[in-house]
């Protein structure tokens, strides 16, 4: 192996741009080159790409976002897409590639891998969403920023004797919503993978307000149904007033967190590692603290990964 390549696809996350630092700089520690792929698998169909140098990916390790830029590449899902990326890579001499993203990005990797391209993938997402990994990059900053946000609300749900429904990001996910609710304080958390009943949110709205509560807060994650659609739930079973905020994209800004940039610089390291090691079709991740490389098709079943003891707690520690 002489030279690899790093792209960011899918939704962006904080931690990436730490990832792209520590996987070129590892790489280069060990004497290989490394070509930067812009735009995800777009990039690397148009072959929008260059060298990177040690300083190319000086100054990023504390930025949000990706210096490579991500992107949603419907291409790469056709044979055509993909011939024309396996076309690119033999053109500019890529041995092995690190992809950093979610399960999408993980899923069009396996395509090259199986083409006889070994890619090796670096959980990027706020949605901690990845089985086989305890953490993913970014959740960690987003869950600050949540719980920042939090803090916030609560000041003038307070000051005005309020109701705030907030919501989250998680599609399919509940981790942000349910450990920033946890952390927030929250009364109600709301997550697409336990069910809900309408009657005991009202009843701690009512409990709360009873013995003197000057706020409450509730937060779903997008993914069951947004905060306006569930304040018309409420308003629908009981006349109790609520205020929506949206949190929306700020959630994936923000310069990443100490641990986030730690994560990053580990994974970006060990990515490096397994491919050097004549490795393909593998992730990365963090279990029980310890950094490991597992099978990637292990990253795409759908297990439960949630933490019901965690929901449970949530609902104890809020009556
Ligand atoms: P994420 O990586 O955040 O889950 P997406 O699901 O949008 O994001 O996937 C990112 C990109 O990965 C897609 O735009 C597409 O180019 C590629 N991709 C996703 N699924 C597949 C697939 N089954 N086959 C080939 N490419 C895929």
């Amino acid at each position: 192996m002489k030279r690899i390549g790093v792209l960011t696809s899918g939704g962006d996350a904080p931690g990436m741009n730490a990832a792209i630092r520590a996987v070129a700089r590892k790489a280069m520690f060990e004497g290989l080159e490394v070509v930067g792929i812009y735009h995800g698998y777009q990039g690397l169909i148009d072959g929008n790409m260059e060298v990177l140098n040690l300083g190319s990916v000086g100054d990023i390790i504390q930025r949000g976002g990706t210096k490579l830029y991500s992107a949603r590449c419907p291409e790469f899902r056709t044979k055509e897409g993909q011939q024309k990326a396996i076309e690119q890579l033999k053109l500019n001499k890529i041995d092995g590639l690190v992809i950093i993203g979610g399960d999408g990005s993980y899923r069009g990797s396996m395509t090259l891998t199986n083409s006889g391209f070994p890619c090796v993938g670096i959980p990027g997402t706020i949605d901690n969403d990845i089985p086989g990994t305890d953490y993913t990059l970014g959740f960690d900053t987003a869950l600050n920023t949540v719980i920042d946000c939090i803090d916030k609300i609560r000041d003038t749900a307070t000051s005005h004797d309020r109701t705030f429904i907030i919501e989250v990001m998680g599609r399919d996910s509940g981790d942000l919503a349910l450990w920033a609710g946890l952390a927030g304080g929250a009364e109600t958390i709301i997550i697409p993978e336990e069910t809900y009943n309408m009657e005991e949110v009202i009843g701690r709205l009512k409990s709360g307000s009873t013995r003197g509560k000057k706020h409450s807060i509730i937060i779903v994650a997008e993914g069951v149904m947004s905060g306006s659609e569930f304040a018309a739930k409420i308003k629908e079973h009981a006349d109790i007033e609520t205020r929506v905020s949206v949190l929306g994209h700020i959630q994936r800004g923000g310069s990443p967190t100490g641990r986030d940039r730690v994560l990053a610089s580990l994974f970006g390291a060990k990515a490096v590692e397994v491919l050097l090691a004549g490795h393909g079709g593998r992730a990365i991740g963090i279990q029980n603290h310890q950094v490991v490389d597992y099978d990637m098709n292990e990253a795409f079943e759908k297990g439960e990964i949630m933490d019901s003891k965690m929901y449970q707690l949530s609902k104890e520690l809020s009556i």
